[in-house]
């Protein structure tokens, strides 16, 4: 990956130059975590770049320091205006949104409430995550041999830095061992989801996902699939799925902000239906492609259009 054409990141309300975006080395985060962040995007439509459920993204962030109590300096409009502007000042027409509120220079203990509230919105043109083929012909997984953190360890409904630690586990186990990606099981030992994406069954004509309960992330695109195959007729069920459903269902797929909706084709090497995308899988990225490319009606109201000028100051 390379991020040559990042022109400017937004750093505590300041547009700064892509080669002057640090953080001091005795920063809280660095040291122990202590961040939040969103992954979102900013597609190309018919009518002009548009930012897809960007609003839900920002609910999803001030949500998550919630949890932590950390308290964002800025109100959610003034947020969504800080990363148009990033997104303008890049010039970018498609990209990938990162914004991250962080622990800065403080006092170097545990404690976190002594070390003051940073904000960054990195933006940066990002493919397809989980390969260029992937989205047709789907990716080989496995059952990850890590789990999911366990309820009241780390609260999984917040997108926190320290998660992806155990993320950063399940993926380079499945990469070692030849996988594309790895799917983690809760501590009941129920599917939960894969390291950065939530994952979907069909068994039986029924669309199946794991319920917000079982220490997932409560995914944008999760919940946009489940409104798209509930529209489209399909039964939906959150509930509790056992591994061995990986083995036997019909079609399986993961969800994410960058691995958009993936099918997956085997688990374990055991191939998952005819071990190619199946027709559900492929009528719900019909939709949601459709949806996010502004070729299809935008009827839930998704698409944010990325403004021309900047709607508050914010530098
Ligand atoms: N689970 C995890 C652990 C993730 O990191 C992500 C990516 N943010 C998802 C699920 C999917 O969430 P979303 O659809 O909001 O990107």
């Amino acid at each position: 990956m390379s991020y040559e054409d990042v022109k400017k990141v937004w750093m505590n309300g300041r547009l700064v130059d892509f080669a002057d975006a640090r953080i001091h080395a005795f920063s809280h985060v660095f040291h122990y975590g202590s961040a939040m962040f969103e992954g979102a995007r900013v597609y190309k439509t018919k009518s002009g770049s548009a930012a897809f459920r960007l609003d839900e993204h920002i609910k999803r962030l001030y949500d998550s320091c919630k949890v932590y109590r950390m308290e964002i300096p800025y109100s959610a409009e003034e947020f969504r205006a800080a990363i148009f502007d990033t997104v303008r000042a890049n010039g970018f027409e498609e990209c990938y949104i990162r914004p991250v509120v962080y622990r800065g220079l403080g006092a170097l203990g545990v404690n976190p409430f002594k070390s003051p509230i940073d904000v960054l919105i990195a933006v940066w043109k990002w493919g397809k995550y989980l390969g260029d083929e992937a989205i047709e012909e789907g990716v080989d997984v496995c059952v990850s041999s890590w789990n999911r953190m366990a309820p009241n360890t780390f609260p999984a409904m917040a997108k926190a830095t320290g998660n992806y630690l155990n993320s950063a586990l399940i993926k380079m186990e499945a990469i070692t061992n030849g996988y594309t990606e790895g799917i983690a099981l809760d501590n009941a030992g129920r599917i939960s989801e894969g390291s950065g994406e939530n994952i979907f069954l069909v068994y039986g004509g029924r669309v199946l996902t794991p319920p917000l309960a079982g220490t997932i992330l409560p995914g944008i695109t999760r919940d946009s699939v489940l409104t798209i195959a509930r529209d489209a007729g399909y039964m939906v069920v959150e509930t509790a799925i056992a591994r061995e459903m990986l083995y036997i269902a019909d079609e399986a797929f993961f969800t994410g902000t960058a691995a958009e909706v993936t099918p997956i084709r085997s688990v374990d090497r055991i191939p998952v239906g005819g071990g190619r995308r199946g027709p559900v899988t492929e009528r719900i990225q019909k939709d949601f492609f459709g949806l996010l490319s502004g070729n299809l009606e935008d009827r839930y109201g998704w698409l944010t259009p990325v403004p021309v000028e900047s709607i508050v100051d914010s530098r």
